[in-house]
């Protein structure tokens, strides 16, 4: 038997409901019913997956004809029964396949066979439903070449098109050979003939899954065990100027509001931005902070907004701002009243449009961010001076929020002081830490300028230099001690001059602003120069 000797109306036979090649049943089919398949394959599973399925689905029909052929005839040689594959491709009417030539060498098995497919059906059809390309697609044909050869020589043949139709050639081609023949050329091609690719894939994502998981739910767990210790000072709040805070927060946290805080520093502003946050329907999205005092105008606004690559020297990629990285959360914008009249108005259009540019873009981009700001600064002040615009403020402040100074909510120094001891002697693992009675009279009658951060870090301070797990008055910053008025320590009692309190007052101020002797005046109310005399009537120089 040769393949020449192959006659479509002897191998097929069409009975009702029931079209035979030799046995096996066919059905015909509509191609533009593939065409449209192939276009939602690429589409569904990208062009990549689209071509490696198809291949193996040509492959797999190359492997049925070839067992076919060899069971029902007797063929002169293998050669012969390699050709009959090309002969049955065009009996079916796929292409019409010219061999242009053949070399097997069973000693050595090595395998050359180049075809030319005219008429590629596959082409045409690709071209119809996904336009012409820029690689040759007729992955059904090479998979089907390579099953067929594979099955006959008993070996891997690969087959690669290097001429098609779809990308501008004039006729299809292929060459096919053995691997060993094909040496590193045919390896980018063995992952459209391997589902072992996606398998190994799948199962290389699935461990890694797992490890991953594995890895979260260890530190879910760290993270539960800490949560006590990083819990935001809010529940320990007892006074009813906080709880009123609270209570407010709690309330307009439903309502997609600008919140303005308000607040000495230290207060907690980012605090209440986050509890504010975590108890509205935008908690699973971002919450991201920005301190906007801290950046130039440029750099902030590129921090805000975003840059494209190039729009500015170092600007080598483009970069995501922080209201994109916030979208469907809550931006936390604070010292927003130092921001230059410029960006005022960046950001006034951005919160009017609900949209931002990138620099260096034109295109608007949405975003669906929900605002609060926050400042210690009296804004209405600035407003009223021109230094602020009106209708920014006005924007921002939907709803105002002051947090009270610590030392307006007394009642909730102690409670806050232990519930610090508590994070720090496990932080530092100083197990359990006691505040001595006379730290306690200490710290409510200090005036905590620096409010609830400076409380914190005192209290740090002290679990410091503690000794026997108690904290007693010399363990705290000096400058707490010395400021509060001896006589109003009970058990102390040695009464102090006027000038000594004024001389603890001017220490423990220069000690919170870290020797800065403009910003302490400020705080004293009184001139630089005052500050100055005081300090040298305090230690007059030699
Ligand atoms: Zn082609």
């Amino acid at each position: 038997m040769r393949a020449a000797d192959l006659r479509l109306s002897e191998l097929v036979e069409f009975g009702e409901g029931l079209i035979s090649l030799q046995g096996r049943r066919l059905v015909l089919h509509d191609l533009n019913a593939l065409a449209l398949m192939r276009k939602d394959m690429a589409e569904a599973m990208g062009p990549e997956h689209a071509r490696r399925l198809l291949t193996r689905f040509g492959y797999f029909w190359g492997q049925a004809d070839a067992a076919a052929m060899r069971r029902l005839f007797q063929w002169d040689n293998l050669v012969e029964l390699l050709r009959a594959g090309a002969r049955l491709h065009s009996l079916q009417g796929v292409a019409k396949t010219v061999v242009r030539s053949l070399d097997w060498q069973e000693a050595t098995g090595r395998f050359t066979m180049e075809v030319v497919w005219h008429h590629s059906a596959e082409a045409e059809k690709h071209q119809i439903a996904l336009g012409p390309s820029k690689t040759p697609v007729c992955w059904i044909l090479t998979g089907y070449a390579s099953g067929f050869a594979s099955y006959c020589l008993n070996t891997e043949i690969y087959f690669i098109e290097n001429k098609c139709v779809a990308q501008g050639d004039r006729v299809c081609a292929a060459t096919g050979h053995d691997r060993a023949s094909w040496g590193d050329h045919v390896k980018p091609h063995l992952a459209y003939f391997h589902l072992e690719e996606i398998r190994g894939k799948v199962t290389t994502l699935t461990q890694e899954l797992r490890k991953r998981t594995a890895e979260l739910n260890r530190q879910r767990h760290e993270l539960d065990k800490l949560r006590p210790l990083v819990q935001p000072p809010l529940a320990e709040a007892h006074s009813a100027a906080f709880r009123r805070v609270l209570d407010m927060a709690a309330r307009l946290a439903r309502f997609d509001t600008s919140v303005l805080i308000t607040g000495e520093t230290g207060t907690g502003k980012e605090v209440l931005a986050r509890y504010i946050h975590n108890l509205s329907a935008r908690a699973p999205e971002p919450f991201v902070g920005i301190k906007c005092g801290a950046l130039p105008e440029t750099l902030l606004e590129s921090e805000l907004f975003g840059h494209k690559a190039g729009a500015f020297t170092g600007a080598t990629h483009d970069r995501l701002g922080l209201f994109e990285q916030a979208n469907r959360g809550t931006i936390f914008l604070d010292e927003i009243g130092d921001i230059t009249p410029a960006m005022q108005l960046k950001l006034l259009r951005a919160l009017q449009e609900r949209e931002i540019m990138r620099v260096g873009e034109s295109k608007p981009r949405k975003i669906d961010v929900r605002v609060i700001a926050a400042t210690n600064r009296n804004l209405e002040q600035a407003v009223a001076e021109g230094r602020f615009r009106e209708d920014l403020f006005y924007r921002l402040r939907v709803v105002a929020v002051p947090i009270p100074p610590l030392r307006d909510r007394r009642e909730d120094i102690l409670s806050l002081a232990r519930l610090f001891l508590h994070r720090v002697g496990v932080k530092l693992k100083l197990g359990n830490l006691r505040l001595d009675a006379t730290c306690l009279d200490l710290l409510t009658n200090y005036r905590w300028p620096g409010n609830v951060r400076e409380l914190e870090n005192a209290i740090e301070h002290a679990a410091v230099f503690a000794t026997h797990g108690i904290i007693q008055p010399e363990d705290l910053p000096p400058h707490i001690v010395q400021a509060v008025p001896r006589t109003q320590l009970p058990g102390i009692g040695t009464a102090q001059t006027l000038a000594q309190m004024e001389q603890a007052q001017i220490q423990a101020v220069l000690a919170q602003v870290h020797g800065n002797r403009a910003e302490a005046a400020r705080r004293l109310g009184i001139s630089s120069a005052t500050l100055w005399r005081k300090l040298k009537i305090l230690s007059p120089s030699p």
